[in-house]
């Protein structure tokens, strides 16, 4: 039943205790709603949005960055019915089996879990997302291209807005879906080893209002998880989960960037864009982390300007295609981009502002980051692929300028893509609580009853796009509360 918070009854939480109470309907939270109750439990999904996008909840998404150009903080999720997946863009992979893996020149890295651990899941949230066929690889160096794998992706087709996919089955399910509830705080018994109560607000009145759960999943997004978390400090004073001061940091993106620009010697044969990853081998060879070049297949129109370019500037540029190709003027270009896996940086975080939001809570600030592991994965995985170019006589390669630099400077996202609006590894997965704010269960260390959805929990991002590993995870996470409800 889909129920509007802005309507409570005085009675409505009266007799209620949820065995799980989901916070946030995204991706994340409504797949764990959806699987919870199909095993017979009584779920509470709780969404701080409306149906459709209101200023009133998307403004409580505000705050400034303070550390790379990075898009601002209430473009990057939605707050409704659905949340973010109302503009994702569908493309999924799933994350290599090395991806969970520790890399010797990475320090913290490795997943508590492999990926046959989310593995069983794989179809199911292939269907939840709608996947269609995979498709075809392309590569032109046609099996020769050493260290480098050709990929593709599978998109969800029609894109999976979860809102509108779900909204009128959420009408008639059981599960009791409360629009316009914004959590603002949990209250945790004496011990402080477990909730037992969680306090939303609604929008038009100033009265709180509170609901008992015996397990709580927090899907609020990577950067509002972090944030509320933070927020929450009245009883402790860090915050909850946060007492080794690990809430909100490793912030990770999958940045995205021109990384340089490529000649070859004839039209390429491939698809419209190509892409390649690392092997693992070459991952620890080169000491890099995980990424995906991608270089779109050259258009006429680029070969028309390239050609115009090269005979108007009669220097440089007609000098370099002369000498690496030979020909001039039978020449193709192209840039090519690189997403990347970012590396564990602490500095890299979801802050508090001392500014807050209409219900009190500090806006989220962040101070996003690079080190010279991020800039080395950038610059390596342009080497080998104009290695691989030139070994293979196809054409050459030119590294963009800024990347030369001893200490590059990004450009900023008025000049290039950036990042890919993922947000991840804010709340980590770890063995050991001083390395991370969630265990191999996504449970929140040192509390009993306090689960964790979404890429917050990532230990590490990969290359691969966010949402199916989210599904898999909260497919997962429902199978983990069922046993615990069972037990
Ligand atoms: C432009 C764009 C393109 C993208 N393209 C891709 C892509 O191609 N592939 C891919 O894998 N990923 C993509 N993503 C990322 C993808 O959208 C996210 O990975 C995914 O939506 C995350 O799901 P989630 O459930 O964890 O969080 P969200 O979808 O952000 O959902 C969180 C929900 O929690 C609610 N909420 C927040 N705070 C509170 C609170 N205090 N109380 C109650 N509710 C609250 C929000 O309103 C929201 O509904 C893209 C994102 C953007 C912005």
């Amino acid at each position: 039943m889909l129920l509007d918070a802005e309507q409570r009854q005085d009675d409505w939480f009266r007799d209620i205790v949820f065995d799980v109470c989901v916070c946030g309907s995204g991706p994340a939270g409504i797949t764990l709603a959806r699987k919870l109750a199909a095993k017979g439990w009584t779920v509470g999904l709780f969404e701080s949005g409306d149906l459709e996008l209101k200023i009133d909840s998307q403004e409580l998404s505000e705050g400034p960055n303070v550390g790379l150009d990075y898009f601002t903080l209430d473009s990057v999720r939605l707050r409704k019915l659905g949340g973010t997946s109302g503009h994702w863009t569908g493309v999924t992979h799933p994350f290599e089996t090395y991806d969970f893996d520790t890399l010797p020149h990475h320090p913290l890295s490795g997943w508590p879990i492999a990926r046959t651990d989310i593995d069983p899941f794989a179809d199911e949230a292939a269907r939840i997302l709608d996947l269609g066929a995979w498709e075809p690889v392309a590569d032109m160096f046609e099996g020769a291209s050493g260290r480098l794998k050709p990929i593709s992706f599978r998109s969800s087709t029609p894109i999976t807005r979860f809102g509108e996919k779900y909204h009128e089955e959420l009408k008639s399910s059981k599960i009791r879906t409360y629009l316009n509830a914004t959590l603002v705080d949990l209250e945790l018994d004496p011990s402080l080893g477990s909730v037992s109560s969680l306090i939303f607000r609604s929008y038009e009145s100033d009265k709180p209002f509170t609901v008992r759960a015996k397990h709580v999943a927090l899907c609020l997004g990577a950067v509002e998880n972090a944030r509320f978390l933070l927020n929450a400090n009245r009883q402790i004073s860090a915050g909850i989960g946060n007492q080794h001061d690990l809430v909100g940091r490793y912030f990770s993106e999958h940045p995205v960037f021109q990384v340089g620009s490529i000649v070859l010697r004839s039209v390429p044969r491939h698809g419209p864009v190509l892409h390649y990853i690392p092997s693992r081998d070459m991952m620890l060879k080169e000491q890099c982390l995980n990424f995906v070049l991608s270089i779109p297949s050259t258009v006429e129109a680029t070969h028309k300007r390239w050609i115009r370019e090269a005979v108007c500037t009669a220097g440089v540029t007609q000098r370099l295609v002369q000498s690496i190709i030979g020909r001039p003027f039978q020449c193709y270009d192209q840039n090519v981009w690189v997403g990347f896996e970012q590396s564990l940086n602490r500095d890299s975080r979801v802050m508090l502002s001392n500014k807050a939001d209409r219900f009190g809570q500090r806006r989220a600030v962040l101070d996003w980051r690079f080190n010279e592991l991020d800039f080395h994965t950038m610059r390596t995985s342009f080497i080998e692929f104009g290695r691989q170019l030139a070994a293979s006589d196809l054409g050459r390669a030119r590294m963009v300028d800024w990347l030369q630099a001893e200490k590059p400077q990004p450009p900023g996202i008025d000049k290039d893509v950036v990042g890919s609006f993922h947000n991840m590894c804010t709340t980590r997965m770890s063995e050991n609580p001083r390395e991370g704010v969630v265990d191999r269960d996504c449970r929140v260390h040192g509390l009993q009853n306090l689960y964790i959805g979404g890429s917050s929990v990532f230990a590490t991002g990969s290359y691969a796009h966010p949402t199916f590993t989210i599904v898999q995870l909260a497919l997962r996470l429902a199978e983990h509360l069922d046993g615990k409800l069972r037990s």
